[in-house]
């Protein structure tokens, strides 16, 4: 497709973070195409929609820990504008996150955890095991206390997801069912898409934000490919019964060293996870993992056993080499990227949308904000010979639970 009619800008990917850039830049006047065979089912609907600053900060990742602090504070003003511009309830819930410690050197662990996320100014509090269990009543009698996460939310990451859909429709953005081949690049400027239906389709700028496909796609330069890899979870649709006790907020625990999540929704739905493996592509369902998070879930909340189990959902979170996001322009005039996003794709999607429109509204001399909340996880970090400004290399201490 060329001239005039052209699409603007063409976001290649319609996870959580694609439908975010595009309803953005949608409502800031640019004409958006949209290319996914199958948009919002990506690892935006594996997740299981917790908006975590606090409990997926980790020893090492500061930098991490701010831009998602920063995130988590855009949360409720954009839930209600999208629930605007959708007509669609996204149900976000702000009343915390229990951390739980399943032994006494699970305490330990959690004591840790909380040390970090005060030291940089994180609101987190200790509490013995009967505070836990005032606070949510179906916790086991056996955990040895927890941290309260006040600043912890979360969202229905899928009724987000489809309310992204709608409000882009509202919007005027373009759906193509279709899958990039290639990006365009030609005398070193960014031309559009080629698809796999066959023709280009033409464009002033490029958006990938392709989960953890962003790195394969075809024709991207080495200077713009981003270093993603992916990272398998299984999350576990279960639902309680008439008559079955509710989990009244969001449970993260530590059970002998090994960490598990429950997630509670408003219908009596709840969202069990997570495993975490590199197995590359492979989006297969080992009973190994499932029956770990089972056994360890049920020992912190007992009820769990009455609930049914509606579905099993492998994802891939796209995972980059300093767990960071990749966000921002890269050396192709009018290509971008937005990807990387790992454990908080949910979480970062407002603030990774916003900072993206401005890019595409700025146009390609722009120029990249150096200060703000995604200055340290630009793409190019990763450049051979690029300076050290981005966050911590090193592997980082784990403490948290995978998202
Ligand atoms: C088990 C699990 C639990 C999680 N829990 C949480 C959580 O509680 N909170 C949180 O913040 N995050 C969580 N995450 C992470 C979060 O899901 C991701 O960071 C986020 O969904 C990434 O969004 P995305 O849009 O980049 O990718 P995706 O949702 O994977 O979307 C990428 C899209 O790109 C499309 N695509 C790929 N290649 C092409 C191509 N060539 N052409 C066109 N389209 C293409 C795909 O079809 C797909 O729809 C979790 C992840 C998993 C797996």
């Amino acid at each position: 497709m060329t001239g005039p009619g052209s699409p603007d800008v063409v976001v290649v990917g319609a996870g959580i973070i694609g439908l975010s850039i595009a309803w953005q830049a949608a409502a800031a006047g640019i004409h958006v195409t949209v290319v996914d065979p199958d948009r919002g089912r990506g690892s935006s609907w594996a997740a299981a929609g917790m908006l975590a600053p606090v409990a997926e900060a980790h020893f090492g990742e500061e930098a991490l820990a701010a831009l998602n602090v920063a995130a988590v504070r855009a949360w409720p003003g954009y839930a209600a504008r999208l629930e605007v511009a959708s007509g669609m309830p996204v149900h976000f819930r702000a009343d915390g996150t229990l951390l739980v410690a399943g032994d006494p050197s699970d305490r330990a662990a959690t004591d840790r955890v909380l040390a970090f996320h005060q030291a940089i100014g994180l609101e987190a509090v200790r509490l013995s095991s009967s505070s836990c269990r005032r606070a949510e009543p179906l916790l086991a009698p056996g955990i040895s206390g927890g941290v309260d996460l006040p600043d912890d939310h979360q969202v229905d990451n899928r009724s987000t997801v489809l309310a992204l859909i709608s409000a882009c429709e509202a919007a005027g953005v373009m759906f193509l069912s279709d899958v990039v081949t290639r990006v365009a690049v030609t005398a070193g400027r960014v031309r559009g898409v080629d698809l796999a239906t066959g023709g280009r389709h033409t464009a002033g700028a490029v958006v990938v934000a392709a989960g953890s496909w962003s790195e394969r796609i075809e024709g991207l330069p080495g200077s713009a490919r981003p270093p993603v890899r992916p990272v398998r979870g299984v999350t576990v649709r279960l639902q309680a019964g008439d008559g079955v006790p509710r989990l009244q907020r969001t449970v993260r625990a530590l059970v002998h060293g090994r960490t598990c999540y429950l997630v509670p929704r408003n219908d009596g739905g709840l969202v069990l996870g997570a495993t975490m493996e590199e197995r590359g592509f492979d989006l297969s369902v080992p009973l190994g993992g499932l029956a770990d998070l089972f056994e360890d879930a049920r020992k912190v909340v007992p009820a769990l056993g009455e609930y049914s189990v509606v579905e099993t959902t492998p994802g891939l979170r796209p995972g980059s080499p300093d767990n960071g996001p990749i966000v921002g322009r890269t050396g192709v005039p009018g290509l971008l990227v937005a990807t990387g996003h790992f454990r908080n794709g949910v979480l970062l999607a407002p603030l990774t949308a916003d900072e993206v429109v401005a890019m595409l509204v700025a146009g390609p001399q722009g120029g990249d904000p150096r200060s703000g909340p995604f200055s340290a996880f630009r793409p190019d970090r990763f450049m051979p010979g690029a300076e050290r400004s981005g966050p911590e290399r090193s592997g980082p201490v784990r403490t948290g639970t995978p998202g």
